[in-house]
């Protein structure tokens, strides 16, 4: 497909092929196992570490590679194609957590942690979900209330990804009881805090597994605080970025799952001719391809429109909505190409509709998307 459309640089195309290449070599072959174990995929976040691509949200002056929302997008989108387990544990590093630290965190904080997140030494975790409170993240019940100089945090998140593993948590929670979505603020809290406890992990459906986090009158300095003042709505805006990056996942195993179809199809002979040759099978393909495109026209705009900044709130909702729903559709598709061995092990496409089911769960579900999107519908009277 022709990139320039939509002014793709010569330094992003090398970035892709550079993915592509790694993934290819290093993350594919693997990916089953990774898959099976649920275990972080340290060896792969070491190479792509060293690479310099674990920074590319975090300015060069703190170790980073100083990259756009697009370069985040691209290079999702290749490392899924591949492995979603890899993909899930890269989007933990360059998406909105290390975004959020760069736009609200202090110099301090800057100087501590963005070095070690750009080298993939520091792992992090964002948590927002509570038990009883998952779309509804501004009504969450976690609560920090100030002693001296530390804020004591009390609640259970829930769903946490890599907190099993995560060096640094960042803790969504509302302080002195302060009601509503504007009592909401983040505290940064070090593995190895006493009375942070990660317990009971749930394997998904795509592997990778989720955790419980307790924060029994756990002591977070005061200077550990992210941001506090209208802080719901400065880690929502930061959100934008995971919308897109979640939805970059999902479209890497749309794409994935079509390659395969492609490839099964021309080569699998019924009726003694290749079953691609029939054109019940080439509209299936044709429909799969016009909406892989479309997503990424709708992906695409909203990365490119962002720059290094943070995503528009309706663009974003816009292309995770379309794009996680696109990539539902289309790897069933492409498992339904495959004929019964498509429902195997043996090949990869089951494993890509199972990943790909993540994406209209977390980060915000698609029925939420659709609200955001229509109350801002309802704002005016002629959108077009
Ligand atoms: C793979 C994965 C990784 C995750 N990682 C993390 C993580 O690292 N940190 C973290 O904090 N959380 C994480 N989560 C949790 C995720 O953010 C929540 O699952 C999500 O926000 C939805 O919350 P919930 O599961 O409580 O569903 P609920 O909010 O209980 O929703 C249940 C159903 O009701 C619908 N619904 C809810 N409200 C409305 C409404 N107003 N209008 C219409 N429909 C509505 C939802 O769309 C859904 O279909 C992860 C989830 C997944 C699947």
């Amino acid at each position: 497909m022709n990139q320039k459309l939509f002014n793709i640089t010569d330094e992003q195309e090398m970035l892709v092929e550079t993915i592509r290449d790694i993934t290819e070599k290093e993350f594919k072959p693997n990916s089953s196992e990774l898959e099976q174990s649920g275990e972080f995929p340290f060896h792969n976040m070491k190479i792509l570490g060293d690479l310099g691509i674990l920074g590319i949200s975090i300015p060069e002056e703190y170790g980073g590679s100083d990259g756009t929302v697009m370069d985040a997008v691209l290079i999702l989108e290749e490392i899924a194609k591949g492995c979603y387990i890899t993909g899930m544990a890269v989007l933990g590093e360059i998406g909105v957590q290390s975004k959020a630290i760069v736009a609200y965190g202090s110099e301090e904080q800057k100087q501590k942690y963005l070095p070690g997140i750009a080298k993939g030494e520091t792992i992090l975790a964002i948590c927002i979900t509570e038990s009883e409170v998952g779309s509804d993240a501004g009504n969450m019940k976690t609560n920090s209330t100030l002693e001296g100089n530390s804020y004591i945090v009390n609640g259970t998140k829930q769903l946490i990804s890599r907190a099993d593993v995560a060096d640094l948590f960042l803790v969504f929670t509302r302080f002195e009881g302060e009601q509503g979505s504007q009592g909401v603020g983040c505290l940064l809290v070090e593995k190895g805090t006493p009375g942070l406890h990660v317990r009971q992990g749930y394997q998904t459906m795509g592997g990778e597994y989720l955790w419980e986090v307790e924060f029994d009158n756990c002591a977070v300095p005061i200077d550990n605080v992210l941001v506090r003042e209208n802080g719901f709505k400065k880690l929502m805006t930061a959100f934008n970025t995971q919308r897109c990056l979640n939805a970059s996942i999902t479209l890497g195993l749309a794409e994935g799952a079509f390659n395969e179809a492609l490839k099964y199809t021309k080569e699998r002979e019924q009726f003694g001719r290749p079953v691609a040759n029939f054109q019940g099978i080439q509209w299936m393909l044709s429909d799969m391809y016009v909406e892989i495109e479309a997503s990424k026209s709708l992906l695409y705009r909203a990365a490119i429109n962002a720059g290094k900044g943070f995503p528009d709130k309706i663009e974003a909702s816009v292309a995770k909505l379309y794009t996680n729903e696109m990539a539902i559709r289309v790897t069933n598709q492409a498992m339904q190409l495959h004929g019964g061995y498509g429902y195997t092990k043996e090949y990869p496409v089951e494993r890509m509709v199972r990943g790909a089911r993540f994406g209209a769960l977390g980060g915000g579900t698609s029925q939420i998307q659709k609200n955001l999107i229509g109350r801002h519908l309802l704002k005016t009277d002629k959108i077009f």
